[in-house]
């Protein structure tokens, strides 16, 4: 979608708002209007509440910023005689029809919005996969370069070295590469690298991520680097495989894939203008009128930020908030309440429930992208760090664990099957004990390499102990994961890794279960366990399915 469609859909959304606008302030009015009857008065000072709540909330993001102002007074009037309804007389009705008289006139008023700069991003594609894997290497040190360029081609990278900034900025008016790897210091200048980042960063909105390597650990060198966009460090000397780790984490499938954010929000108006928001900037969002149904939503769409309404008509989002808090597995997910509350004392006491932030509505677009995106960054940062292995970046074992119980609960309600399959590597302690601990950490990592390349997206894979893997295949059969788990095992055999200028390769053995042949996650484990070892037993570097 690009900015002018954004802009005339935004255009509908307004219409339509604006075509209810004079109902609802009708609404309201007539709801004044009948204060003056005591029996009825809590239902009509409740329903005055949501109503101009719900005004308040939209009125400013279409452009009438007025309308939320009054219809914010209505409310806090609602508020306030809720809690001594006798108090209502007829000074308190006058009272709020004078506010309703304001709010036809703030309708009036109220002129079309004027739309921020909107930030339109890319969305990285299959295709563009070899563009973006395309590294530009630049430092003055042709010996360095000359090393890394080689280390990161074996790692499936196209690299292209640059001695001068001068050469990249010829090279970045003719192709932008998927990542910069580049010195901080260059001889003409100690800060060389930063101050020419920083300089095409005012310049163009979307350059590439840029890495940058330096001698230097201090702060003034890694703040001038951040200030000019880089998202990563790295002190010399440095293993290149420390490179490839930063370089894969940042080419991942995961890192690339969309964002997702839930919004639980009883107010039609404003979720149609957030999916649109959303939807511009590439995130993926999901929407819950209905907070019931929140629990499940969580589950299927796995929400890496809630953002939730303060309030709604069947529960606060504060207990929401402490609903989700209280599932064990929500307990990290990033929760920002979205609401007109601007009072600083009702908004921190409504965070001591398990909310990260509060946001005011209305919002601009451009914050509340950026707002969503450096959350679930940062949630994905710390999530990386408690499921993945350091070593290969594969899940650990808790985590895989997890996953086959995940998978297995849902293939059961769908009627699937699933393969498990459990991998050890042949003879590991000799390769260790022949060319290094080391070299046996790359065997580990290149066949870790192989399965997350290999493996399909909807497949989990993981490190479950030293030198062994496990997968899980949801809607394999049998035959389909030996015959990927062939494939994979003869193309690692063949793989030549090089310790000390010697050149060696290893191999694996292979042990498949599958449901619902074997009906439960531990049935499943003993059996690719015990397949696993007939493997081994019958010479190895070979592949065995588990029988009932
Ligand atoms: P088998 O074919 O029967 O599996 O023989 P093996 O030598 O692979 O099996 P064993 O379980 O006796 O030895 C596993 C070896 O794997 C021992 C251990 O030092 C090595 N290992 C485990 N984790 C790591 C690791 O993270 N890095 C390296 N380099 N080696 C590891
Ligand atoms: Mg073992
Ligand atoms: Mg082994």
């Amino acid at each position: 979608m690009n900015a002018d469609d954004f802009k005339a859909r935004f255009e509908k959304l307004r219409r339509d708002y604006v075509a209810t606008l004079d109902e609802r302030v009708l609404e309201i009015e007539s709801l004044c209007n009948s204060l003056g009857e005591p029996t009825k008065r809590m239902n009509v000072l409740t329903a005055l509440g949501h109503r101009s709540h719900n005004l308040a909330g939209s009125g400013a993001t279409y452009g009438f910023s007025e309308v939320s102002d009054v219809a914010r007074q209505l409310e806090q009037f609602a508020t306030l005689y809720l809690a001594q309804p006798d108090n209502v007389n007829a000074e308190s009705i006058s009272d709020s029809q004078r506010l309703c008289g304001a709010l036809h006139e703030a309708v009036k008023a109220g002129g079309p919005v004027p739309l921020a700069d909107f930030p339109s991003i890319r969305q990285a594609t299959a295709e563009d996969n070899d563009e973006f894997k395309l590294i530009y290497l630049v430092g003055d040190d042709i010996d360095l370069m000359g090393k890394l360029e080689l280390q990161l081609s074996r790692f499936g990278y196209s690299v292209r070295v640059f001695h001068t900034v001068t050469q990249l900025r010829d090279a970045l008016t003719l192709t932008l590469p998927g990542a910069i790897v580049m010195d901080v210091a260059f001889p003409e200048d100690p800060l060389g690298g930063p101050n020419f980042i920083g300089k095409i960063c005012q310049r163009v909105r979307h350059h590439p991520p840029v890495i940058f390597m330096s001698e230097r650990a201090d702060l003034e060198s890694r703040l001038e680097a951040v200030r000019s966009g880089g998202i990563a460090y790295l002190k010399k000397p440095f293993g290149a495989g420390h490179l490839v780790d930063e370089l894969d984490r940042l080419f991942s499938d995961e890192s690339r894939e969309p964002h997702r954010a839930l919004l639980v929000d009883d107010s039609p108006s404003f979720n149609s203008y957030f999916s649109l928001v959303l939807e511009q900037a590439g995130v993926e969002g999901e929407i819950v009128s209905d907070p019931i149904h929140v629990l499940d939503t969580i589950r299927t769409f796995r929400p890496e930020l809630i953002l939730l309404d303060m309030y709604m008509p069947r529960c606060s989002g504060v207990e929401l908030a402490q609903v989700i808090r209280q599932v064990e597995d929500f307990v990290s997910i990033p929760i920002v309440f979205l609401s007109t509350e601007t009072n600083l004392g009702k908004q921190l006491s409504a965070m001591q429930f398990g909310a990260d932030d509060f946001l005011v509505k209305p919002i601009e677009p451009v914050h509340l992208i950026a707002s969503i995106k450096s959350r679930v960054e940062r949630y994905r940062a710390l999530r990386t760090m408690m499921v993945r292995d350091s070593l290969t970046g594969l899940l650990n074992h808790t985590a895989l664990k997890e996953q086959l119980d995940n998978q297995l609960a849902r293939v059961q309600r769908e009627h699937q099957l699933l393969a498990f399959v459990m991998i050890d590597l042949d003879h590991f302690k000799k390769v260790n004990d022949t060319y290094g601990h080391a070299a046996g950490d790359r065997v580990i990592r290149g066949l870790a390499r192989m399965l997350r390349q290999r493996l399909r997206k909807s497949d989990a894979v993981g490190r479950y102990g030293g030198e062994e893997f496990a997968a899980v295949l949801p809607a394999a059969t049998a035959d389909q994961a030996r015959q990927i788990m062939e494939e994979i095992r003869e193309d690692f055999a063949n793989l030549k890794f090089i310790s000390n200028d010697v050149e060696f390769s290893a191999t694996f053995s292979c042990g498949i279960a599958t449901f619902p042949g074997f009906s439960d996650a531990v049935e499943l484990s003993i059996a690719a366990d015990e397949a696993l070892y007939r493997a081994k037993d019958q010479g190895r570097n070979c592949i065995v399915l588990a029988t009932i």
